[in-house]
């Protein structure tokens, strides 16, 4: 019987033993949409669902290795990067990555929903210089879009103008999300350059059971990306996808605090 190939897709990002988050949500997201996933594990953030406890490092030579150890046999269709929280491990991925031509979706994961930093002060401008370029797309909450422009964002208008303002910093595209305004309506924005934006919209739904939305955003598109969509079409189906995996989450009951999406 002739073999078949599925698309792969490799998730750099931090641990959630609480299955919600991390390099759990991504496996979830990308094994749902047909996706391969591989990973490579950033750090290892002691959490559940009520929040972090503590952060362990990862040695920068042990992400290194594992880079090369899923470089040399499953190469990936897509990447996705989430939880980088330390200079070195940025300038570890970009010297790794530098050379691959695949899409890269980039999450620039700041602080957890339950107010864990969740990266080191000084990374924030390594990323913006070294991981930023490499990416097809970066998908920055209004919050690190705040901190990433140095400007409080507070309407969707703010969210287009930094959007336009890292486009300007070498950024091929940013996926502005909207989710922390408080309004019915949730707005995310595509900005691309030559002025070129797509809106998104859905219902918001009245759930607590978020935790690990980015990072499986994040991962939903970098597989429809590795299965051959466009950027556009594969941001549209990520955030359908997401939409429904809350929905359908909403009257799950899992831990004490912010439960997972039901993927
Ligand atoms: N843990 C890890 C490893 C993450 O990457 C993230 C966010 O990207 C979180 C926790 C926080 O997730 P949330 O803010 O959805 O609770």
């Amino acid at each position: 019987m002739d073999k078949f190939r599925v698309p792969t897709v490799l998730s750099i990002a931090g641990f959630d033993g609480s299955g919600g988050a991390g390099i759990q949500a991504d496996t979830k997201t990308i094994s749902a949409l047909g996706g391969y996933a591989t990973n490579v594990l950033t750090a290892l953030p002691v959490q559940n669902t009520q929040g972090v406890r503590t952060i362990y490092d990862i040695p920068t030579s042990a992400v290194a290795d594992q880079i090369k150890a899923i470089f040399d046999d499953i190469y990936p269709d897509a990447i996705k990067i989430g939880m980088v929280h330390s200079v070195e491990l940025v300038e570890c991925i970009h010297q790794h990555l530098r050379d691959y031509h695949g899409p890269i979706v980039f999450d620039p994961v700041m602080v957890s929903t339950s107010g864990h930093q969740l990266i080191q002060d000084n990374t924030v401008a390594a990323c913006k210089e070294l991981l930023f370029p490499l990416a097809t797309v970066i998908t920055p909450n209004m919050d690190e879009l705040g901190v990433l422009v140095g400007k409080e964002i507070t309407h969707v208008a703010d969210m287009e103008s930094a959007g336009k303002t890292l486009l300007s910093l070498k950024c091929k595209s940013v996926l502005a999300k909207g989710g922390h305004l408080q309004e019915s309506i949730l707005t995310n924005l595509l900005i691309q350059p030559n002025n070129h934006i797509e809106r998104y919209q859905t219902p918001r739904i009245d759930t607590e059971n978020t935790h690990g939305s980015g990072c499986s955003l994040s991962s939903a598109i970098a597989t429809y990306l590795a299965i051959g969509h466009h950027l556009e079409q594969s941001v549209e189906q990520a955030i359908h996808y997401i939409y429904k995996a809350i929905a359908e989450a909403k009257d799950l009951k899992i831990g004490q605090g912010n439960g997972p999406l039901n993927h």
